[in-house]
């Protein structure tokens, strides 16, 4: 049970966003504790996509070569047409790292979560499971929680990394999480259960009219990760029993044959509706502050939720490690200030770009021709697209590179291209 020692910095929520923070912070010298509801630390689901923003922290961690070791580094990220399996447009993953010095990299969610667990560990986090919190409160000198069985515990701030459904975040808004009507299915099999030769250099995404799939490799190719994501018409027609397995099978029954053979490889038990929320410009309440999924959880088009919650916490870390003074007592309100000058607006910016991208990806019709045609005439080598997302995470809002807007499909010049009625 938490004890009533106070530490540092008390976090709420054991997720890669929690225990991330943790070690940023513990490997600052200060004390951390962190409280997990559930019984155990662990990581439900399958593969992450981790991209150089991420990378060059966990470079600085000192955890990276354990990471590459764990994952799998892709040689090329495709981009193909879900219906006719038309390749649309193409990231070389080398060229990548040698222009953001920072590899991208794939890897199973439990392996990073154990990674991140075990870092806690060596630098003395003081790790607590079944400990659900239901309530905070600013006090004099800090913060203090209340937990489910009638416990309490404080630290000098208070850190909620306690997810989507965050109750911390009811200090600050009274929002609910919006529903995209989109569903993900998931699978992770061993590659001998494929069935047949899969491309594991790749990271593979067929985009199609309200639907995707994602494909890649884990465990150094030992294992194959799908994502199947799809638009869910009981979701439009208000239906509560939403997202279920006869709507995986019809959503697909139009694509590709490639895609249509990584149906069946999909569990069938467990799919995650697809929600997010409004960007929230205001993380921090007195000594608790939100972080990761908390604070901004994304629709995962930009596969930046998980690497948005860890770039949080090395964010706060050093402008923490920057305002201790001599005897070692930290300006936490300079600190959290800095933190919420530029965090939100960074993921205010993922978050909105990912809605935008899930429209691009789920067009049907003449815009999805459109679209098709102006991401085959793109340079691969051009990364105004990822510039802003893949450089190094800023520390202040003047080091945070301009937003790229990509060019709106309805007000885009498509003369001469194919749909185009006039030409
Ligand atoms: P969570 O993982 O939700 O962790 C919250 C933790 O807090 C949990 O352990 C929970 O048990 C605990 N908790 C909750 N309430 C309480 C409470 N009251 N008291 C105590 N503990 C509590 N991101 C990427 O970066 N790359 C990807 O490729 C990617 N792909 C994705 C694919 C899919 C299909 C989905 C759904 C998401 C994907 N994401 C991806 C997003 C990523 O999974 C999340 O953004 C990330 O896991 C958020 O981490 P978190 O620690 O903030 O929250």
């Amino acid at each position: 049970p938490p004890s009533a020692n106070p530490v540092d910095v008390l976090i709420v929520g054991g997720g890669i966003g929690g225990l991330s923070a943790a070690y940023a912070l513990a490997r600052e010298g200060l004390r951390v504790r962190v409280l997990e509801r559930a019984g155990a630390f662990g990581e439900v689901g399958a593969g992450l996509q981790i991209a150089p923003n991420c990378t060059r922290i966990l470079h600085d961690y000192g955890l990276l070569d354990e990471v590459k070791s764990l994952g799998v580094l892709p040689r090329s990220m495709v981009m193909r047409d879900a219906v006719d399996g038309g390749e649309l447009t193409r990231l070389d993953l080398a060229d990548l790292e040698r222009v953001y010095g920072f590899p991208y990299l794939v890897i199973h969610r439990s392996d990073l979560h154990g990674v991140f667990l075990r870092a806690c560990r060596r630098e003395g986090v003081d790790l607590v499971t079944d400990a659900r919190v239901t309530g905070y409160e600013n006090t004099s000198s800090g913060a203090r929680v209340r937990l489910a069985d009638g416990r309490a515990d404080e630290g000098r701030i208070v850190i909620a990394a306690d997810g989507l459904h965050s109750v911390a975040r009811r200090l600050l808004i009274d929002d609910e999480p919006v529903s995209s009507s989109y569903v993900a299915y998931r699978a992770a099999l061993p590659i001998e259960d494929a069935g047949r030769d899969v491309d594991l250099s790749e990271v593979s995404v067929h985009v199609g009219p309200r639907c995707h799939f994602v494909r890649y490799g884990l465990r150094g190719g030992e294992m194959l990760n799908q994502v199947a994501v799809f638009q869910s018409p009981k979701a439009l027609a208000g239906e509560e029993d939403w997202g279920t397995p006869d709507e995986l099978d019809s959503a697909f029954a139009a694509t590709c044959p490639d895609v249509r053979s990584g149906i069946p490889l999909m569990w069938r038990d467990r799919w995650w509706r697809m929600y997010d929320r409004d960007p929230l410009m205001t993380w921090v309440h007195g000594n608790v502050a939100l972080l990761g999924d908390a604070a901004h959880p994304p629709l995962q088009y930009m596969a930046q939720g998980a690497i948005m919650a860890i770039e949080d916490g090395w964010v706060l870390a050093r402008h923490a490690a920057a305002r201790r003074a001599g005897d070692g007592a930290i300006d936490w309100q300079g600190a959290l200030a800095a933190y919420e000058a530029v965090r939100p607006e960074h993921c205010r910016r993922v978050l909105t770009t990912a809605r935008a991208w899930g429209e691009l990806w789920h067009l049907d019709g003449l815009p999805r021709l459109q679209r098709n045609a102006l991401l085959r005439a793109r340079d691969p080598y051009d990364y105004s697209f990822t510039d802003w997302i893949y450089g190094p995470t800023a520390l202040t809002p003047e080091e945070e590179p301009p937003m790229f807007t990509p060019i709106p499909l309805d007000t885009a010049d498509v003369s001469g291209l194919p749909g185009d009625t006039d030409a």
